[in-house]
């Protein structure tokens, strides 16, 4: 449909273009005939000039006037009118010789006309302006009359004696050859207005139609209510869009509900319109705002160079805007606050849909945070080339380049392995071990991070089976609210007897819980199998001891970072001990991780922690050599 209308409008131009053409073609030939014509007949009648003048000069008497000679000699006047009167044709009608008394006025010595002739000295009315001409300049003038009817020409040769002019040859041409060439092109002209009619009726409906036209599609892409664009704008975007060329942050009012139901329909349509025009005001041409769903906006945000932080200021400069400004319904002050999931890479995913549900898992996780938030998809902004993107990640999935290695985890009387971590790598083409917090980042919240999670336990529960042996995996809260991957836990320990006994799950993310009462549920059915559970990087940042009340914990892993610092950090090293007392009260099993030396080995022993894990005591390794576990020879020293 467009490119049929296109394909008109260029077919009209080109005609249009044509008929201009065409129309200045006959134009110019038309001008070009005529005056081709005027130049001929110039040179015809300059001609027809000089010979009369040198007849004329043959027959004067030396001491005389060409006056007084014609005047005294009829029969040569005769002669010469006759010989006038034979070059004369109906072109060239009029051939006469004029001179100029003293008073001015033109008078007759010979006129060649055949009709109607002018007798000798007889007076007659010219334009003295160019006969005087010639009288003055001594030179030949040429009158020039032409109009669509016809071509007049007079031409005047001024006679020349002895440097004073005695009067002057006049030669009259007309010709309505002009005309007769008008008439031709005229029917030619009427053809060419008829057609510029019609296509100019033509563009005016196209014109129209294309309006109109436009302002439907314009109606069918704005939602009504906020004049933002809807989602069959949305549809047609995601379609075309260059992902990398845009950030994405999905905003949505923190409990509208409530406004609807506290003060009515029409005030939360009150909001939701000024909402719309307050996120309008912050943002650029290029941007575009998007009514996702009832009160959830999908903006994207014109990226102008690669790394930009846009999505960051912009985010945050929506959210002040709307949290202070208030809303007025029927003079009652009406304050919001919004929640923005953002995702500044959203090249990382494979399709724009992927990257908008993205988008828009940030803001369920925001939501999750207590509203009033921004959640960015990556915190850090300075990645370098080596992480690895979604893409890559899923290619070495589908490659089968996911490996596990298994760093020991060390009892620290016996010194044996009793148990390993399970932690992600991908093998590079070339070999290359890449670790998981160069890959991790850029596919959280996707299904390839699900994928990948499925990989792992599935690679750990065949590692399992064969050494008979306990292995941590580390797993997030929302890995195990998710359920695919629980699902997936609970029918292979369903399937296999002794799997759930030798599998420890390691809990990230323990500083924010919010599904306090389905994860629970779901931890405790695990461990109604036999599954064990450990709580990561304790101690470091906003660890909250609160979660062995809600939860029920079997392993506390110390973070770290205070693991690293007992030997030198007071601080650390009261930390260490505090969770160790508090730990060992509780029952609950100490693991002291990054144990990278003998002195802190003794120190965490001397704390009274049983067991330990550290490049010291093993680094992680693709195989698992229960041989090899005695670390006796290394440590005894
Ligand atoms: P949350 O903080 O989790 O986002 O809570 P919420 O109440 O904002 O979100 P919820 O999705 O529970 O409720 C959204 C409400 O928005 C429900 C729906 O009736 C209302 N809504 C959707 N479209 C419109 C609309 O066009 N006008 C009005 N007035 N209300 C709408
Ligand atoms: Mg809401
Ligand atoms: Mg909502």
């Amino acid at each position: 449909m467009k490119s049929l209308k296109g394909i008109y409008l260029l077919l009209a131009l080109s005609i249009t273009a044509s008929i201009i053409y065409l129309h200045y073609g006959v134009n110019t030939t038309h001008t070009k005939l005529v005056e081709n014509i005027e130049k001929i007949f110039v040179l015809q009648a300059k001609n027809f000039a000089k010979n009369i003048d040198e007849d004329l000069k043959k027959y004067i008497d030396s001491n005389k006037t060409l006056y007084q000679t014609l005047k005294e000699e009829p029969q040569l006047r005769a002669a010469l009118e006759h010989s006038l009167s034979t070059i004369s044709t109906p072109s060239f009608k009029y051939i006469f010789v004029l001179y100029r008394d003293k008073d001015g006025r033109y008078r007759y010595l010979l006129d060649g006309s055949r009709e109607d002739k002018g007798f000798f000295n007889q007076k007659l009315d010219v334009d003295k302006n160019m006969w005087n001409r010639c009288y003055e300049t001594k030179e030949d003038q040429i009158i020039v009359h032409k109009n669509l009817e016809g071509l007049w020409i007079t031409y005047l040769k001024p006679i020349v004696r002895s440097e004073s002019v005695e009067g002057v040859i006049a030669i009259d041409f007309s010709t309505t050859l002009p005309a007769t060439i008008n008439e031709a092109i005229k029917p030619l002209e009427k053809i060419f207005y008829y057609i510029f009619i019609a296509i100019g009726a033509l563009m005016l409906i196209l014109l129209y139609q294309t309006i109109l036209n436009i302002k439907v599609k314009k109606e069918s892409i704005t939602d009504p209510l906020t004049q933002t664009l809807n989602r069959n704008f949305l549809k047609t975007f995601l379609s075309s869009i260059d992902l990398a060329k845009y950030q994405i942050l999905m905003v949505d009012i923190d409990y509208f509900k409530k406004i609807n139901d506290n003060f009515g329909h029409k005030a939360g349509d009150l909001v939701l319109k000024e909402v719309a025009a307050l996120i309008k005001k912050e943002l650029r041409e290029k941007d575009k705002l998007i009514r996702f769903g009832g009160e959830e906006f999908l903006i994207f945000l014109y990226r102008e160079k690669h790394n930009c932080t846009a999505a960051k200021i912009i985010a945050n400069r929506l959210k002040e805007r709307i949290e202070k400004h208030t809303f007025k319904y029927e003079k009652t002050p009406i304050h919001i606050t919004v929640s923005i999931g953002a995702a500044s890479k959203p090249e990382h995913f494979k399709s724009a849909d992927e990257a908008v549900k993205y988008a828009d898992e940030l803001l369920y996780e925001a939501k999750r945070e207590g509203r009033n938030k921004i959640v960015f998809d990556i915190q850090n902004n300075e990645k370098s080339d080596k992480f690895k993107t979604l893409s890559e990640v899923k290619e070495a999935l589908d490659e089968d380049r996911v490996i596990v290695h298994y760093q020991p985890i060390v009892d620290l009387a016996s010194y044996k392995t009793v148990k390993y971590e399970a932690l992600v790598r991908i093998v590079e083409r070339d070999g290359k071990i890449v670790p998981p917090f160069l890959f991790l980042d850029s596919i959280a919240h996707t299904n390839i991070y699900v994928d990948l999670t499925k990989r792992i336990l599935s690679i750990v529960f065949d590692k399992i089976k064969e050494h008979k042996i306990s292995i941590s995996i580390n797993l997030n809260l929302s890995d195990i609210l998710d359920n695919m991957i629980f699902s997936m836990i609970i029918e292979e320990i369903k399937k296999h007897e002794d799997l759930a006994k030798w599998l420890i799950i390691e809990m990230l993310e323990t500083q924010h819980y919010s599904n306090i009462d389905s994860l629970k549920d779901r931890i405790l059915e695990l461990k109604s199998f036999g599954v064990k559970i450990s709580v990561d990087d304790f101690g470091s940042g906003f660890s909250n001891f609160s979660i062995f009340q809600d939860l029920p914990i079997d392993i506390l892993k110390i973070d770290g970072s205070l693991v690293k610092d007992v030997n030198h950090s007071k601080v650390a090293y009261s930390i260490t001990e505090s969770i160790s007392l508090f730990a060992n009260k509780l029952d609950i099993e100490v693991i002291a991780e990054f144990i990278h030396s003998k002195e802190i080995l003794y120190i965490v022993k001397d704390l009274g922690i049983l067991y330990g894990q550290g490049f010291y005591l093993g680094k992680p390794q693709e195989s698992i050599d229960t041989k090899k576990s005695i670390l006796a020879s290394q440590t005894s020293a």
